[in-house]
């Protein structure tokens, strides 16, 4: 028997289980939309929550602090998830490509699938380095490295590819574990996303932490004994740590949708410019709009935007428009059980910024468990 077109069920796909997404499907658990079947797409059954990511390395947290478990979320909100990785959209018969699967049929798909932080344009990357993001094998090459300078049998020395908040905090958590020789490579300018006094700050800490930099660098090479600059001179390093900055996903492009750099250029409804069916949020899109830096922040403030947005797209409630704010606090551990903040250009640092931050974060998480 054919279903009516007026109760036909229709297929959401949400490719990829960033923040927006993980909020979405909490969401979703609670007001569950009738007539729609939602299917999540999410390599691993569980998807990091980035901003503990620092306080992991340094040893504050256990690794399942920081996971935000897809499993159950998905399965809260009546979701389909499907554990692999969208590899391509076939636009005109409205499927997501899966890696090693059969494809998935949507009529309203969204991607959250952030950035990725390797460098395959750097020969050697791929076998002597690791990446900041996926946390998954970073998280396995930093714990076996750490038992390996341990027990002696690895170099107490590390390179760290990138000179960004991400790669300044990581150093000083990774300089907190342990006593190590830590390296940053830059390209061009260190914290440029910071103001002058929050990263005239860092810089202090980072030589207080006895972090060097190598400031412009480039690297030629990443070889099994550590770094080789352009200039030919080399980093030892028995862990090479890859924190250089967002880059897209590379199958973007080919989706025939309009990217920006690579990144999903969408409007202010947090929908492709290109196609009305597909809505990209989090660090993949690019909101022509309102550019902003890639940050979690905005992952997680345009949750209910997109929620309203799918809705309103299946024919529930009007279109909400999503204008990010233009600055936000950033709060940078340093490692030890301290933080700095900066919003405005203005600059504070103290245990108890450390607290708030742990507080919003565990508060962040804690719904997801509730
Ligand atoms: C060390 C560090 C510290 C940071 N600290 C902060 C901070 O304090 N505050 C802040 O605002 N921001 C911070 N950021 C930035 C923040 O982590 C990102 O902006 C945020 O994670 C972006 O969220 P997202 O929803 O775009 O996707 P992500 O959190 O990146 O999640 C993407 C998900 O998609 C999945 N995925 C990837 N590819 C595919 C695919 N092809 N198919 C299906 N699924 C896929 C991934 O497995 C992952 O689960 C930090 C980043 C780093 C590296």
């Amino acid at each position: 028997m054919q279903e009516s077109p007026l109760t036909q069920t229709r297929e959401l796909v949400l490719i990829g289980g960033g923040h927006t997404h993980a909020l979405v499907l909490h969401d979703l658990a609670q007001h569950p939309l009738p007539d729609l079947r939602v299917t999540l797409i999410n390599p691993d059954p569980s998807a990091p929550y980035t901003g503990m990511l620092p306080g992991f390395i340094a040893g504050h947290y256990p690794r399942e602090a920081l996971e935000i478990d897809l499993v159950r979320l998905a399965a809260r909100a009546g979701a389909r998830l499907v554990q692999a990785r969208a590899i391509g959209l076939d636009r005109s018969a409205r499927q997501v490509e899966i890696e090693g699967q059969p494809p998935i049929r949507y009529d309203l798909a969204a991607l959250d699938i952030g950035i990725t932080s390797d460098l395959p344009q750097i020969p050697g990357y791929g076998e002597y380095a690791v990446s900041a993001k996926p946390l998954g094998a970073y998280a396995r090459a930093w714990e076996d490295w750490v038992d390996a300078v341990q027990a002696g049998r690895a170099s107490p020395e590390i390179a760290v590819i990138g000179g960004g908040v991400a790669g300044v905090e990581l150093a000083l958590a990774m300089a907190h574990r342990i006593r190590a020789h830590i390296t940053i490579v830059e390209a061009s300018t260190p914290l440029p996303h910071l103001g002058p006094r929050a990263r005239a700050r860092l810089l202090s800490h980072l030589a207080q932490a006895g972090v060097e930099w190598r400031v412009p660098a480039q690297v030629a090479e990443v070889t099994p004994k550590g770094v080789r600059l352009a200039d030919g001179a080399e980093i030892e390093a028995s862990l090479v740590l890859g924190a250089a900055g967002a880059r897209p996903q590379g199958w973007l492009r080919g989706t025939g949708l309009d990217l920006s750099d690579g990144f999903v250029t969408v409007d202010p409804f947090l929908r492709s410019i290109t196609d009305p069916t597909i809505f990209a949020v989090g660090d993949c899109a690019h909101m022509a709009h309102a550019p902003r830096a890639k940050a979690g922040v905005y992952a997680v403030r345009q949750a209910p935007f997109l929620l309203a947005n799918l809705r309103a797209a299946l024919g529930a409630g009007p279109m909400r428009a999503y204008h990010p704010q233009r600055d936000y606090l950033k709060l940078i551990s340093l490692g030890e059980r301290r933080a700095l903040g900066e919003k405005w250009g203005m600059v504070l640092e103290g245990g108890w910024l450390w607290r708030i931050k742990d507080r919003i974060d565990a508060r962040f998480m804690q719904q997801f468990r509730n």
